[in-house]
Order: C-alpha cells, then sequence, then structure tokens
C-alpha cells in the first residue's frame, strides 16, 4: 500500500489509528451530536461517553443455516430447544420499543436474528417500524430466502441489507453453511435485492484453513460487481464455536493479501462509531472494509444496543446478561417509564470486551456469553 494523504500503512491500521483528520471529524461529530435526550434531558452517554446511536434487533434465534462459527450443527442440533414463539417480541412490542430507542437518540436500526427472514411476515414489522429522514433502516441476512421476499421488503421501507457471503466455492459455501445451500442461491438473491432498489452490501468472516484460500476471489467478483465487500475476523463469540485463536486471519493480513494484488489505501470512516475500516482501490474501483473485532477493537466506539428476540437489552457483543425491557412492556408500563429503564441501563454502561481480551483471554472466555444467534451481529 503506498501512502498518500489520509493513508495508513499496514502498522498503523494494525494498532487501530485513523488518519487525524478522520479522528478529529468524529470526535466533532460526537461533541456535536444532536443526540437524544437522555433522564435529564441531555444526550444519552454511557460511563465512557459514548452515544447509544445504533440498534440491533434479533427477530429471532432460529436460522436455516448451521454456520459453525455462529451455530455449529452439534450444539444447535435437532434436540436444540428453541424459543417458543410466545417467549419472543411480536411486531407490535418490537415497534414500540423502537420509537422508545429512537426518542433516545438511536440513528440506525438494524433487523438481524438467527436469520431475520424465517419469522414470518417480516415486511409487516418493517412497516410498523418508525420512519424518519434521519432514522436508517436495515436487514443482516444470509440471503438464502431474501429473492422471495426483497421487493416487499423494499416496498415495506427497508432501504439498506447486508448480505453474509463467506465463499463464493459452492462445495466451501455449503460446508460453512451446512445446510447443503447453494452459493447461487445467494448470489441471485443481491441480484434481484439490487434490482427493486435495496442498497446492498456483503460480510464474510474469514476463517484461516476454512476459507481464506477463497479470499481475492471474494474481492474480485464483488469488486467487479460495484458492491462493498466487508471482511470480518472471526471472533469468539457465544459459548458454542469452539473458536481458536490460530482460526482468526487478521484484518492486517487480509489486507496484506489484498493490497498485494489490487492495491489499497485507506479513506475516512463515514460516521462516528462506523465499525468497519474502509479502505478503497487504488484504481478508483470502489472499496471494502475490514471488521477488525479482535486484533483493532473499536471499543472507543461503540454506540451500538442490542434487543434480544426475547426483549432484553444487551450492552455488548459479548455481554452474559441482558436487560429485561419485554417485562416492562407486558406490565403495563409506559413508554416514558422504559425510556428511564433504557437510559439507566446505557448510562451504567462500560462495556469493552474486545479491548480487555487480550491478556486475560482465557478468563474472559470461560465467562459464559450470550450467544450471537441470540442477539445477532
Ligand atoms: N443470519 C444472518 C446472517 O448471517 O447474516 C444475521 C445474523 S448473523 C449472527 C450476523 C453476522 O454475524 C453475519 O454476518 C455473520 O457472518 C456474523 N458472525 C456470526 N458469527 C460470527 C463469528 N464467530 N465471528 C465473526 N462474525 C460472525
Ligand atoms: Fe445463521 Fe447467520 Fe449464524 Fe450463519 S451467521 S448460523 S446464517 S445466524
Ligand atoms: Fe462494542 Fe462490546 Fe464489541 Fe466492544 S466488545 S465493540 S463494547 S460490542
Amino acid at each position: 500500500m503506498a501512502r498518500t494523504t489520509g493513508e495508513l500503512t499496514g502498522a498503523e491500521a494494525a494498532r487501530g489509528a485513523l488518519p487525524s483528520g478522520a479522528r478529529a471529524a468524529q470526535a466533532a461529530q460526537h461533541e456535536r451530536a444532536p443526540g437524544g435526550p437522555g433522564v435529564n434531558g441531555g444526550p444519552l452517554f454511557d460511563q465512557r461517553r459514548r452515544p447509544l446511536r445504533d440498534l440491533r434487533i434479533s427477530v429471532t434465534d432460529r436460522c436455516n443455516f448451521r454456520c459453525g462459527y455462529c451455530m455449529p450443527r452439534s450444539v444447535f442440533g435437532p434436540g436444540f430447544e428453541f424459543l417458543p414463539a410466545r417467549e419472543l417480541l411480536s411486531f407490535e412490542e418490537i415497534a414500540r420499543l423502537s420509537a422508545v430507542f429512537v426518542s433516545l437518540g438511536v440513528r440506525k436500526l438494524r433487523l438481524t436474528g438467527g436469520e431475520p427472514l424465517v419469522r414470518r411476515d417480516l415486511p409487516e414489522l418493517i412497516r410498523q417500524l418508525p420512519k424518519a429522514p434521519h432514522l436508517d433502516l436495515a436487514l443482516t441476512t444470509n440471503g438464502s430466502l431474501l429473492a422471495p421476499h426483497a421487493e416487499a421488503l423494499a416496498k415495506a421501507g427497508l432501504e439498506r441489507v447486508t448480505v453474509s457471503l463467506d465463499s463464493l466455492d459452492d462445495a466451501t459455501f455449503r460446508r460453512m453453511n451446512d445446510a447443503q445451500i447453494p452459493v447461487q442461491t445467494v448470489l441471485d438473491a443481491i441480484a434481484v435485492a439490487r434490482a427493486v432498489g435495496l442498497s446492498v452490501k456483503i460480510n464474510a468472516v474469514i476463517q484461516r484453513g476454512v476459507n481464506d484460500g477463497g479470499l481475492l476471489d471474494l474481492v474480485r467478483h464483488f469488486r467487479e460487481h460495484g458492491l462493498v465487500l466487508r471482511l470480518i475476523e472471526y471472533m469468539d463469540v457465544g459459548n458454542s464455536n469452539g473458536w481458536r485463536h490460530s482460526q482468526v486471519l487478521s484484518a492486517r493480513e487480509m489486507l496484506e493479501r489484498i493490497d498485494a494484488v489490487f492495491p489499497l489505501e485507506s479513506i475516512e470512516s463515514s460516521y462516528p462509531g462506523e465499525v468497519a475500516r474502509r479502505y478503497r482501490f487504488r484504481d478508483g474501483s470502489g472499496e471494502i472494509g475490514m471488521i477488525a473485532s479482535v486484533t483493532q477493537p473499536f471499543c472507543g466506539d461503540c454506540s451500538r444496543g442490542r434487543l434480544s428476540a426475547q426483549g432484553s437489552l444487551y450492552t455488548c457483543l459479548f455481554a452474559s446478561e441482558g436487560h429485561d425491557l419485554r417485562a416492562l412492556l407486558r406490565s403495563g408500563q409506559t413508554d416514558d417509564e422504559i425510556a428511564k429503564r433504557i437510559t439507566q441501563v446505557w448510562q451504567a454502561r462500560a462495556d469493552a470486551y474486545s479491548e480487555q481480551r487480550g491478556a486475560p483471554l482465557v478468563k474472559l472466555s470461560r465467562r459464559p456469553k450470550i450467544e450471537m444467534s441470540y442477539i445477532g451481529g
């Protein structure tokens, strides 16, 4: 990677540096962010002055895939008990909580899971969610069920979809999803989503020795198709995936492999708290993102809350416990009372798991964590 203005060396990237202009712009935006009112009328900040900006909403704990890094079949097999329907938040409950979160300053709602499209009538939920010019509405999906629903989702008000696709090689992809879903099904769904006007990004988790051999194929393909690919380091989420550090391909190594074939330069993040570090191809043919939560923790900017399918609020992807908002909904509390509870939870937040995992890794990893399929990515 040759260095120009705003550009990082691999070492800087590995240390988590941002071009100084980008950091300053982020800091300024944090300061002047309008925020939502906390209980005392000010912006809602946590213990580290991180605002609540982004809400991930898991609509189901179920999935039709069994990705080894998330829901391995050995754990999530035929005997596994998923949540019964009555335990899930209804669409009305999700919409009501979403509106409360938006009143507290949330600017981005992302539906996730499990696989959100296994829940019936998802377009109806999209219709019920709050809409506003400053509010970004997105969906993360494995893409296998997207094609038949894409148009209805777009008509209901969905703007953006992130499709997870870890390999273009059919045998590797089938092995990874462990559900015999062909890669072409997902590629077709991406085409349909674009055709109906959805903005599409691609997520790929890269695991050393599993799919890293196809890294450049993924980059080449989505570059040629004009789509932003975001490469994710394999994380130690949940307690089921048997995570080993040796299977993590670091963002730095990914960047080096890509840069050797498609020269890259770093660019500024698009908004404060963006998880992906952005790089553009030096020939002007688009960009990629790197989500390096293992080797370049971004806890300092983390503005994400997570609502589980059961209606508990988690303040970190690696949290052990959530805060039950469903009980408040179902015991007749008012929106103001619920807002007050969310405010208390957020203001007490001090999570920074990824920053802390380094030295006491073993100790932290043994602490039971919520499964990612309960609270989404
Ligand atoms: N089922 C949907 C999907 O796969 O897009 C939405 C839920 S999934 C939990 C959300 C994202 O988390 C996906 O992009 C997935 O690749 C990512 N993910 C799951 N387990 C992961 C892990 N151990 N490390 C890194 N990313 C992971
Ligand atoms: Fe399902 Fe998504 Fe987890 Fe894969 S990553 S098992 S598609 S929830
Ligand atoms: Fe946010 Fe927790 Fe991830 Fe840190 S470890 S970036 S606090 S979700």
